[in-house]
């Protein structure tokens, strides 16, 4: 029988999912198809998701919460981190998970030998990427622009705002984990901490994929190794689409498919 896949998000109209998921589903010759779905209202996830006769999700902001709260089980993973951002309908049953760390683990990965590693930004995804790099044996430090975000990572993670920051290490990576740069020109963070931590790095990431932020044009200026968030995205993708489908092989074959979405 035919499975249907889509999309949850506001906005959702920018989102490459439906692209990379549906070449993944042709390439693979499974009957399928995927959607996107604008969804106002969190809370309105789950009926939705059975109105629609959907088999699986992926959900983007806002709604990482709300999708964690409509399942019947997620993983422990998700529920350290209390998002999700994949859906898998199995019986009358929703199942969460969360790809996105393990996607942004794969990229941080793919520097080689890397240990300490700065993050600028405390939302959402510096949350759960944070905890799985914490899991693997990583040092995370987090800076951000305001403190109140911070308290979540206090206790586990060294956190600093702009104000207090005075790097006491060598970071290896420094990643931003902020939307400074989405829509805007902002970088960051204040230049002269981007000064103190980035040329003497391995490499950067930011997390904003389709588009040479300042903050990686800032990097490229110190010739520092920058990655945008393009793999990041392509990997959590390459991961929901394993558990939409059942299956936890092939994944360059799938990566391969889901990169011509770009
Ligand atoms: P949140 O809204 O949860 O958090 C936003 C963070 O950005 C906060 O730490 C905020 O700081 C900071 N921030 C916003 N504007 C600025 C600025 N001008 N200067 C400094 N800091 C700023 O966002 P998310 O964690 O959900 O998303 C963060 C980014 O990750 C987004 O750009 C998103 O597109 C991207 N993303 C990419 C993915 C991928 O696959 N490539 C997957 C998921 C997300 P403060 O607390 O001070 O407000």
């Amino acid at each position: 029988m035919k499975k249907i896949f889509a999309i949850f998000g506001n906005p959702v109209s920018h989102s490459k999912s439906p692209l990379m998921q549906s070449y993944a589903l042709y390439g693979l010759g499974i009957d399928g198809c995927y959607g996107r779905y604008r969804l106002e209202n969190g809370d309105a996830l789950r009926d939705k998701f059975f109105e629609l006769g959907l088999d699986g999700a992926n959900v983007t902001v806002p709604h990482k919460e709300s999708a964690f709260r409509a399942c019947d089980e997620v993983d422990e993973f998700a529920k350290r981190v209390g998002a999700v951002n994949t859906v898998v309908r199995r019986g009358d049953r929703l199942y969460g998970y969360n790809t996105d760390a393990m996607g942004f683990l794969r990229v941080v990965e793919s520097f080689g030998a890397v240990k300490n590693i700065l993050f600028l930004g405390a939302g959402g995804t510096a949350k759960a990427t944070s905890a799985i790099l914490k899991d693997r044996g990583y040092r995370v430090d987090i800076l951000n622009r305001s403190a109140k975000r911070l308290e979540s990572f206090r206790g586990e993670f060294n956190i600093y705002t702009f104000d207090n920051f005075k790097p006491e290490i060598e970071y290896d990576l420094v990643v931003n984990m902020t939307s400074a740069g989405l829509s805007d020109d902002n970088l960051p963070a204040p230049v002269e901490i981007l000064e103190a931590t980035v040329p003497d790095a391995k490499g950067v990431i930011d997390v904003i994929y389709g588009k040479e932020t300042p903050f990686l044009k800032f990097a490229k200026s110190k010739a520092v190794l920058a990655r945008d968030g393009e793999d990041m995205l392509i990997y959590q993708g390459v991961l929901a689409f394993q558990y939409f489908i059942g299956i936890n092989s092939r994944f360059e074959q799938i990566e391969n498919i889901m990169r011509k979405a770009f």
